[in-house]
Parts: C-alpha cells; sequence; structure tokens
C-alpha cells in the first residue's frame, strides 16, 4: 500500500473517531421510521399496516416497546410472560417484515417518566437516525400509554442536544413526531393529519396481530368477559381476529377527509382500511410536500 494512501486513510479513522456520528445515515435513501409503543402489541395494532408498507418499499422500520408486557395476562405474569411476550413480538416483526421489534425491560403498568427511561429512549431514537417518529398521545386510559407518549414528547427537540445524554452523538436535524390515532376526546379529540391507505398490508398487519396469541386470543378478550367466543382452531380464530379488531383499521369521516386530501377524492373512495397519524407540536413541522417525501406511499 503507498505511504499517502495509508496516511489518508489513517486521517479519515481519526476524523470518524473524533466526531462519532450515527453510522445509519439517510443517506442510502432509506426513510428511517421509529414506532414507540407502552406494549409489544401496541405499535402493531396502531400502525402495523403503514409499517408493512415502508418495509415492502424498502425503508427502515423499528418498533419498540417500552414495557416488557409482564403484566398482561390473567395466569401468567413475571419474567415467564415478558420472556413469551417478546418471542411473540419477534414472531410479528418477521411476519410484517420490518427491520427490528425491539422490547426494554421496564415493568408493565409501573411505567413512570423516569429521567432514566428519557434517556432509553432518546438513545433509541439516535441511534436510529430517525427521519419519523410514532408514538401514543399521552391523554389515554393506561398509565404506560400515557407516560409513553410523555416520554417521547419529552425526547423530542432534546435528540439534537449534544449535553442531554451526552453518552449518544445527538442527531443532526430534529425527526418529525407523529401522535398514533386513539378515541379520547378529553382535553382534544385525535386529528388525522395524515392517513395512510393500509389495503394492501392488511392482511399483514392481521397476521402480525395474530402472532401475539397471549394478546389478542387470551388477555384481551378475559377482560372483556369474551374468552368463551375464542374458536379453538387457528384458521378460525384468525378469522375471528380479522372480524373482531380489522374493525379498528375502518374509516371515520375525519379519516376520510384526511385520504381525500393525501390520495384524491376519486382514489379515497375505494379504500375500505387506513391508518392515521397526527403531527406533534414539539418535532420539525414538515410542509405537504416534505410529509409526501417521508410516506412516499402517498405519492
Ligand atoms: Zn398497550
Amino acid at each position: 500500500m503507498k505511504p499517502l494512501l495509508v496516511i489518508l486513510i489513517i486521517a479519515l479513522c481519526s476524523i470518524t473517531l473524533a466526531f462519532p456520528q450515527n453510522t445509519k445515515d439517510s443517506d442510502d435513501g432509506k426513510i428511517r421510521v421509529i414506532v414507540i409503543g407502552a406494549h409489544p402489541d401496541d405499535c402493531d395494532l396502531k400502525s402495523g399496516g403503514t409499517a408493512a408498507l415502508f418495509a415492502e418499499m424498502g425503508h427502515a422500520v423499528k418498533f419498540v416497546a417500552v414495557t416488557n408486557g409482564d403484566a398482561g395476562h390473567q395466569t401468567e405474569g413475571g419474567g415467564a410472560l415478558a420472556r413469551r411476550r417478546r418471542a411473540e413480538a419477534q414472531e410479528s416483526r418477521r411476519r410484517l417484515g420490518i427491520d427490528e421489534y425491539v422490547t426494554l425491560d421496564n415493568h408493565d403498568a409501573e411505567l413512570v417518566p423516569s429521567l432514566e427511561v428519557r434517556h432509553q429512549i432518546i438513545r433509541l431514537i439516535r441511534n436510529w437516525n430517525a427521519d419519523i417518529v410514532l408514538s401514543p398521545r399521552p391523554n389515554d386510559y393506561h398509565p404506560d400509554h400515557r407516560y409513553t407518549g410523555e416520554l417521547v414528547q419529552d425526547a423530542a427537540y432534546l435528540v439534537i442536544v449534544p449535553n442531554v445524554t451526552p453518552d449518544t452523538p445527538p442527531l443532526k436535524k430534529n425527526p418529525i413526531f407523529l401522535y398514533l390515532s386513539d378515541g379520547f376526546q378529553r382535553p382534544n379529540p385525535f386529528r388525522p393529519d395524515i392517513a395512510v391507505a393500509i389495503d394492501k398490508t392488511f392482511d399483514k398487519k392481521m397476521n402480525g396481530l395474530d402472532a401475539h396469541v397471549s394478546q389478542f386470543y387470551e388477555w384481551l378478550p378475559w377482560t372483556s368477559g369474551g374468552l368463551a367466543e375464542v374458536p379453538k382452531g387457528t384458521a378460525e380464530r384468525k378469522e375471528w381476529l380479522k372480524a373482531k379488531w380489522g374493525g379498528r383499521s375502518s374509516i371515520s369521516p375525519e379519516v376520510r377527509k384526511s385520504l381525500e386530501k393525501w390520495y384524491g377524492a376519486q382514489k379515497a373512495k375505494d379504500i375500505k382500511y387506513a391508518e392515521a397519524f397526527e403531527i406533534c407540536e414539539y418535532g420539525k413541522q414538515p410542509s405537504d410536500e416534505e410529509i409526501r417525501r417521508l410516506f412516499p406511499m402517498l405519492k
């Protein structure tokens, strides 16, 4: 090797070491999406169809469950349940075709918006070099959902501040932060700024939910007193799941309006299933053009 080349390589390495940056750069053309939910099934339920669309288009998607789900069952719990749910999340990841599904080890139903968890969230968003961050709104029936919303809001902006969580290099730009949909009306109802048609990936989304056996076929039916209704056969229960939970992706008049904006009235008429997102005021405020660039399925 020529001495000049060796010097050049050493110089380049020193620059890289002196200024550590996130290596997963958006320069590869991939849009980098991170969805942060409270439990191992929240991301799937609120954004599984959109996530699968991003993945099909070659973009990078990561799901995060901030708690390990170790309280979400009527007869199981603790470490054994956390392990079961982590495995279910991995199976869902495989079925949706997304890159990563991480389950943090915070206890289910005990999440608080602590500094420690804020650091965890900041590190995750920075290491993913996120362009888009999705999370629940901070008004919700479940404290873990509320605090996850608050924790992600707390991280918005701080992800670019070098003196905050200094063990992880800051982002060079603030991502856009979006809220996942919900039906809560107070203090203000969810506003569907962006609506994505998921007809193409609806079956994939349902397959993802089907992977969370402990939840959709055991825990959630038990909480609503409907455990006896759950069919025993694999194919039968998948049909039941579609009938019971598929409706969550059906379209309200507000979401229909948003679909008309993004797809045009003609195309929007035929859309059967959608997922909607609200722009959080604390991250980057995107123009419509920017939204179309970050959500290429809207083109
Ligand atoms: Zn949840």
